[in-house]
């Protein structure tokens, strides 16, 4: 059964289920142009998925075959995952940001077994346990989710006008998530009249009840050191400073105060900062320091594939804390350990 909601304005979502997935669903936003509508994501490419967004989209009056564009926020299959279905249905464009063209095109080209080891590899380097890494290592034929997203047609361009005839939506750039990642600022008034500036579609960059992951941007063909958690903080910021009457975000729901949610966040942030300096008073790898941060659940129950995702997040706050000159790598450490300053 679809779930679809009027947020008014010719502005509707679906709700399209992600499978065994805690987020649930991926909020489907169906804008109305001159020239049909524009999805903004698409959702986990997965049947009943699909069934949802075209029942919703005949719950919204129109069908998959009049979708005009996709708009993708990033590239994660929970956001690109369909737009291939759709664009081979309706021959709409899908437009993404070059940073997360550029990982599509990563994905699509390589194989599962060179990640495998890649991944292994970064493992040992973060200092996970020889028993941790060795099921990567012989990790041989296994499959990844989303292997084949769509190429886009189309480059989201920071600061631009996108082609939605008859609206003004306009790409903001807002890295950390993915390094790729945009949100879309729909300028026209807010149909209530809230105050503020109109309506941010904000993906996963700005969510109601999330910290979202910002994790390492993976990429095993550069070796630029990045800093995914201060391009994050300087993302919201950015998006604060749009004041958007309302925010309509890919999961939860709807909600005001983009500006109090921002200060909520850098809050968290900087509360989680100061909390690994405390424990970097000894010198610890990124997965020593993961084994000894705070989750939502103790170190030991963290499934296997979730660990991988922690240490990515404990690395991210060790590079912040470096640029910061807040902490440093032990000189001669192996695996490099770092030691707060
Ligand atoms: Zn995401
Ligand atoms: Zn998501």
């Amino acid at each position: 059964m679809a779930e679809t909601f009027d947020h008014g304005g010719g502005v509707r979502s679906v709700r399209v289920p992600i499978p065994d997935n805690p987020l649930g669903h991926t909020l489907v936003y169906v804008v109305d142009t001159d020239r049909g509508p524009v999805l903004v994501d698409t959702g986990w490419d997965d049947p009943g998925a699909w069934d949802t967004l075209a029942a919703g989209l005949a719950d919204c009056g129109t069908a998959v075959r009049e979708v005009y564009g996709v708009v993708v926020t990033h590239h994660h299959p929970d956001h690109h995952g369909l737009s291939a279905r759709v664009r081979e249905v309706s021959g709409a464009w899908v437009a993404l940001h070059a940073a997360d063209a550029a990982i599509v095109r990563r994905t699509r080209e390589g194989r599962p077994e060179q990640w495998f080891a890649y991944m292994a590899d970064k493992l040992a380097a973060a200092g996970a346990p020889e028993e941790h890494v060795a099921p990567l290592r012989s990790a041989r034929g296994r499959t990844l989710p989303g292997l084949s997203p769509a190429l886009p047609d189309r480059e989201i361009v920071p600061g631009k006008l996108l082609d939605l005839p008859g609206r003004r939506l306009r790409a903001v750039w807002t890295p950390g998530h993915t390094p790729g990642h945009v949100c879309l600022h729909l300028e026209e008034e807010h149909p209530a009249r809230l105050p503020g500036r109109g309506r941010l579609f904000s993906g996963d960059h700005l969510l109601p009840g999330v910290t979202p992951h910002i994790g390492l941007y993976e990429d095993p063909g550069d070796a630029t050191v990045t800093d995914p958690l201060g391009d994050y903080l300087d993302s919201l910021e950015r998006v604060a400073r749009l004041v958007p009457a309302e925010v309509l975000p890919a999961h939860q729901h709807a909600f005001t105060d983009a500006p109090g949610r921002v200060r909520a966040l850098l809050d968290h942030h900087e509360r989680r900062l100061t909390g690994l300096l405390a424990l970097l008073a000894e010198p610890l790898t990124p997965w020593r320091l993961a084994e000894r941060m705070e989750w939502n659940r103790p170190w030991g129950d963290i499934p296997y594939g979730s660990r991988n995702i922690a240490v990515s997040e404990a690395e991210s706050h060790l590079r912040r804390l470096v640029k910061l000159g807040r902490a440093e790598p032990v000189p001669g450490s192996e695996p490099v350990a770092y030691v707060a300053v």
